[in-house]
């Protein structure tokens, strides 16, 4: 049984920290708040050691009558390894710190690739993260691209690949981020970082992409266009895409036409939170013109990278060589299709 740590216990903490208790190889021995939230209160409640990150704040969680094992100091010793969900940019100066305890640390999307040394996705480049000390789950976003990219790559080959993205503007509980009324190029200038983060993990593939943001918090919406490099046809393409873990194939003309419909769905399977880890990609959307195949597809952000985070776990511990296997089984103790 391996020992968890879970530094930063928001948006993608707090589902980590479930994701990793629901599995039988690995436990949660503590997670860290920097403020005495109602996020603190209910990982209390739910059994989950809490520690305080930053030990001089040790005052407001006593104020708040909210009860705490340590602090960070306190738990780095009972770790094998460190989930680190703190806001983007934290996690790189974390990793000074963890270094200096020898700790391994996996950290988050909004860290910079060249700053931690290596990137992680369970599909395309598992085996490459074996018994690292430090490597760095792909962004929402980029997990979403490799989640479908990769299986057809692995089908016929891919020459080039094109892709617009239509990110939302804030998670549901953000109140500071925006836009609230306008499309905004996000960035400007293309093309945008998902595709030099993509070839973090898919190294030779040939991607540009553009992104934008719109006042929506559900989910992201990627359209793409990608050229392939042997023949394929429109059917091989479904079979594989259904064939594929963490990809689910939905219809507009069964009700599940937007990021609204599908996250309804996902409020009806009963998941966590209302939460849809696998990649929607609507089946209507699949063309091939020309050698070149299209599709639409929607992530839901604040969840698709957390059964990596659990895949990345056993990889880096040496627990499963088999990245198909450890796939299965993170799958099967979530419950994810
Ligand atoms: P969040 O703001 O929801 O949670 C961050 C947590 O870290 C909070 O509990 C906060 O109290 C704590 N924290 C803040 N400052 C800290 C510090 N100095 N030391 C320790 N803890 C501190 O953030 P999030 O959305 O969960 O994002 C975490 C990481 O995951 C980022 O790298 C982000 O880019 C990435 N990510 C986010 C999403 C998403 O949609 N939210 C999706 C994929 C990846």
């Amino acid at each position: 049984m391996k020992n968890v740590g879970i530094n930063g216990y928001g948006t993608i903490g707090k589902r980590v920290a479930d994701a990793v208790a629901c599995q039988d190889d690995m436990q949660i021995v503590g997670v860290t708040k920097r403020t005495p939230n109602f996020e603190a209160q209910m990982a209390v409640e739910k059994g989950f050691p809490l520690y305080i990150s930053a030990p001089e704040r040790e005052g407001l969680f006593e104020e708040a009558g909210i009860k705490v094992t340590g602090t960070i100091d306190d738990l780095y010793d009972k770790v094998d390894v460190m989930v680190d969900c703190t806001p983007g940019g934290i996690g790189a100066k974390n990793k000074e710190v963890y270094s200096e305890k020898g700790v391994k640390g996996i950290f988050q999307g909004g860290e910079k690739h060249e700053l931690i040394g290596k990137s992680f996705n369970s599909f395309a480049n598992y085996k490459d993260n074996w018994g690292a000390d430090y490597s760095r789950v792909v962004s929402c976003n980029t997990t979403g691209l490799c989640r479908t990219l990769k299986p057809i790559d692995d089908l016929c080959g891919i020459k080039k690949v094109r892709a617009v993205m239509v990110r939302r503007g804030a998670d549901p509980g953000q109140v500071k981020s925006g836009p609230i009324n306008a499309i905004v190029p996000n960035p400007p200038t293309v093309p945008s970082h998902h595709g030099p983060d993509v070839q973090t993990v898919m190294y030779d593939l040939d991607i540009t992409t553009m992104a934008l943001l719109v006042p929506t918090t559900l989910m992201h919406q990627h359209n793409m266009m990608v050229e392939l490099e042997n023949p394929a046809s429109l059917d091989e393409v479904i079979a594989t895409l259904e064939a594929t873990p963490r990809v689910m194939l939905v219809e507009a003309g069964k009700g599940l036409g937007s990021t609204a419909e599908i996250m309804e769905c996902a409020r009806d399977l009963g998941r966590p939170r209302s939460d849809l880890n696998e990649i929607a990609v609507w089946k209507e959307s699949l063309n091939i013109k020309d050698g070149e195949l299209f599709y639409m597809q929607a992530i839901h952000q604040e969840s698709d990278v957390v059964p990596e985070n659990v895949d990345c776990i056993r990889a880096m511990l040496e627990m499963e060589e088999d990245p198909a296997k450890s796939i299965a089984k993170t799958n099967k103790n979530m419950g994810i299709s």
